[in-house]
C-alpha cells in the first residue's frame, strides 16, 4: 500500500515536471518587471484564467515582444474577450498568446486593416501561414493595452500546446516572477451532500473565518464543528505573488482526512472545452450567495475536469462513526511554498430518519438523463450531463409581471450552475398583440434589475437556450439603440483623428454595426466596456480636405435599427 502510494506520487511528480522543463525556454514578452495581477487556473466567472496577467504600470503603449522565434500564426480581434490579440507558433511545440492589445507594430497592423475591410467587419480570426510574419526571439509585435473584455491596462499572456491548443501553467517555465509568499486561506464552507447530513445539528451550511495559529491555519477554536452524514468541504484560498496585492490561484490542493489523502488537484494545464467545469469544481452556491470563491474538496460526478487525481475517488467526506475526525487541507503554489489548514470535526453516527419531504412541487432529475418538465406555458428540455449531480428540481410561477408580459417563472434555483445550455419555452400570452419577432425571455441580473436573457418566436412559444437558472418572463424590445456623437454630430473635423459616438441599447443589446463613409463600408472599432465606437480617420480610404456623408448603423438583438446620418468635413 504504501509502496503503491509513493508510485504515484513519484508517476505525479515527473508526470508535472515534463510540462515546461522539456527544454523550452522563454524571454520576458514585456521589457518592464514582470509583476501579476493574475495567474494561471485562477477561478473567473464559467472559466479558468488560462494564463497569466502582467502589470502594465497602469498605463497602455508598451513594447510586447514575442517570447521565443516563430511565426504569427493567428491574429483575432473582438470587441469582447482578448480584444486585440496575436498568436505566435514556436519550433519547440508551443504558441505564446498575447492579449488586449492597444495596437500592432505597423506592418501587422496594416495587414489586419486590409482584412477588415476585405470582410467588411471590425471582428476578424485570421490564420497566417509561416511566410507571413515570421519572429525572431524578442522581436516586437505591438504595444500593451485594455483591449477588449480587459478591466486595466495590462498583458494577458498565455502559453499552450501547439497541438491541442490547451493553455498550460505560465508560471511552469522560466520566467523571472519572483513568488515568495504562500497560500493564504480565507474561508472554509461544509454543506450537506445527502438528506441524512448534519452540521452542527442543522440541515444548512456552515461557513467560517480561517485564523492563522503558529504558522498553521485553522478554525477559530471558538467554533466547534459537529457532523454526521455525507458533507462536502470547499475552501477559499489564494496564492499572492511579490510585488502585488492580487489574488491568484493555487497550483495544488490536497485534502487529508485522518492523514489519508482524499482529495488532490494539480492546475497545470486543460482544455478549452472542459474550462466551464469551473462551475462544478467550486462551491457555486456560495458563489452566488457571497461572491465568494471556494474550491471544493471532492468531485461532482459530472465534473470532467482532468486536473483531479485519477488515482483517487475525490468523494465527499462520509462522517458515521462517533470519533473525532482530523482534517488537513494542503495548497501549494508553482514555487512550491506552501500552507496547511488543520482541524478536527467531531463525528457521530446521525441516527438516519426519514427526512420530511419536500414542501411543494419537486421533480428529481438525473444528471445523466435527458429531463423534461411541463407545467401551464413553460415547457423545459434539459439535455444528459447538462446538471453535474442529481437535482431535486423545483419550479413556481409568481403571481405578479414586473415589467413583463408574463409572470416571473421560478426555474430550479440560480445557486444550481449549468453546464450545457436547456431550453425553456414560454407560451405567448394570448392578449400579447405585438410583433412576435420583438418578444424574448427576460431575467434578473445580480442588482435585480430586468436584463435580456435572449430567445426568438417559435410555434406560438418564445424559445430561449438559456446556461442558468432563475426567475424567467416574456418581455418586448421594440425600443432601437442610441446613437450619441462626441462632440458636434457634423460640421468640421479637419483637426481631428477620430470619430466617437456612444452606443446604448436598453434590453436586447447591441447586435450590429456598421458605418458607410461615402457609401463606402468604414471601419468601426466597438468597444463594449465603454460603450464606444469610433472610426480613426485614415487617408488610404477617405480623401483628405473635403467634404463627407456618413451614416451609421446600430441595430439591437431584436433587429430594431438606429440611423446616424450626417456630414463632415475632414
Ligand atoms: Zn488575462
Amino acid at each position: 500500500m504504501m509502496r503503491r502510494a509513493i508510485t504515484l506520487i513519484l508517476v505525479q511528480f515527473l508526470m508535472f515536471h515534463a510540462s515546461g522543463q522539456d527544454g523550452a525556454t522563454f524571454e520576458p514578452p514585456v521589457k518592464i518587471p514582470m509583476y501579476l495581477s493574475g495567474n494561471f487556473g485562477e477561478i473567473r466567472s464559467d472559466h479558468f484564467h488560462s494564463g497569466i496577467d502582467i502589470k502594465t504600470q497602469g498605463t497602455t503603449g508598451h513594447h510586447v515582444s514575442s517570447v521565443e522565434k516563430g511565426y504569427v500564426s493567428r491574429i483575432k480581434v473582438q470587441a469582447n474577450g482578448y480584444g486585440k490579440s496575436i498568436y505566435i507558433s514556436h519550433p519547440n511545440g508551443y504558441t505564446s498568446v498575447y492579449g488586449h492589445l492597444d495596437r500592432y507594430r505597423d506592418d501587422i497592423a496594416a495587414y489586419v486593416k486590409r482584412m477588415q475591410y476585405k470582410q467588411q467587419s471590425h471582428m476578424v480570426d485570421l490564420y497566417l501561414s509561416k511566410e507571413t510574419f515570421p519572429m525572431e526571439k524578442g522581436e516586437f509585435i505591438a504595444f500593451s493595452g485594455n483591449s477588449g473584455s480587459s478591466s486595466g491596462p495590462h498583458l494577458h499572456f498565455e502559453i499552450r500546446s501547439s497541438a491541442n491548443q490547451h493553455p498550460t501553467n505560465v508560471l511552469s517555465y522560466n520566467f523571472e516572477i519572483k513568488d515568495l509568499v504562500a497560500p493564504r486561506f480565507h474561508s472554509i464552507f461544509l454543506y450537506p451532500m445527502d438528506k441524512n447530513c448534519k452540521i452542527n445539528g442543522k440541515t444548512e451550511r456552515f461557513s467560517s473565518k480561517i485564523v492563522r495559529d503558529k504558522g498553521i491555519y485553522t478554525i477559530p477554536y471558538s467554533s466547534t464543528v459537529e457532523a454526521s452524514g455525507v458533507l462536502g468541504i470547499s475552501v477559499e484560498v489564494f496564492d499572492y505573488l511579490d510585488g502585488a496585492s492580487n489574488r491568484c490561484g493555487v497550483h495544488t490542493l490536497e485534502m487529508f482526512v485522518d492523514n489519508k489523502l482524499s482529495y488532490s488537484h494539480v492546475m497545470d494545464e486543460f482544455a478549452f472545452s472542459e474550462t466551464r467545469y469551473i462551475n462544478a469544481h467550486i462551491d457555486y452556491e456560495e458563489r452566488i450567495k457571497s461572491g465568494k470563491k471556494a474550491h471544493r474538496l471532492h468531485r461532482l460526478p459530472n465534473d470532467r475536469l482532468r486536473i483531479y487525481n485519477q488515482a483517487l475517488e475525490n468523494k465527499p467526506l462520509l462522517v458515521d462513526e462517533s470519533r473525532n475526525y482530523s482534517i488537513r487541507i494542503v495548497a501549494t503554489d508553482v514555487a512550491g511554498n506552501s500552507s496547511t489548514l488543520e482541524f478536527t470535526l467531531k463525528g457521530s453516527e446521525g441516527n438516519n430518519e426519514v427526512p420530511i419531504a419536500n414542501e411543494g412541487e419537486v421533480t428529481y432529475m438525473k444528471y445523466n438523463q435527458v429531463n423534461s418538465f411541463e407545467k401551464g406555458p413553460v415547457h423545459l428540455e434539459i439535455p444528459a450531463y447538462s446538471l453535474y449531480q442529481d437535482l431535486d428540481f423545483s419550479f413556481q410561477s409568481s403571481p405578479q409581471a414586473d415589467g413583463s408580459l408574463t409572470p416571473f417563472y421560478q426555474i430550479a434555483n440560480i445557486e444550481v450552475p449549468v453546464h450545457k445550455a436547456y431550453t425553456l419555452s414560454i407560451k405567448k400570452p394570448d392578449y400579447v398583440r405585438s410583433l412576435n419577432r420583438k418578444l424574448l425571455l427576460i431575467s434578473y441580473n445580480d442588482k435585480h434589475e430586468i436584463v435580456s436573457a435572449g430567445g426568438t418566436f417559435q410555434d406560438g412559444y418564445i424559445v430561449a437556450k438559456l446556461r442558468n437558472f432563475g426567475e424567467f418572463a416574456v418581455g418586448l424590445d421594440t425600443i432601437a439603440p442610441r446613437i450619441m456623437p462626441h462632440g458636434s454630430t457634423g460640421g468640421d473635423f479637419s483637426a481631428k483623428k477620430e470619430l466617437r459616438f456612444t452606443i446604448e441599447d436598453e434590453l436586447s443589446g447591441i447586435a450590429k454595426y456598421e458605418g458607410y463613409i461615402d457609401n463606402q463600408w468604414a471601419l468601426f472599432e466597438y468597444d463594449p466596456k465603454n460603450k464606444l465606437l469610433y472610426y480613426s480617420f485614415d487617408e488610404q480610404h477617405i480623401s483628405k480636405d473635403s467634404e463627407h456623408e456618413l451614416e451609421l448603423y446600430v441595430s439591437d438583438e431584436k433587429g430594431n435599427v438606429n440611423l446616424h446620418h450626417t456630414t463632415f468635413n475632414w
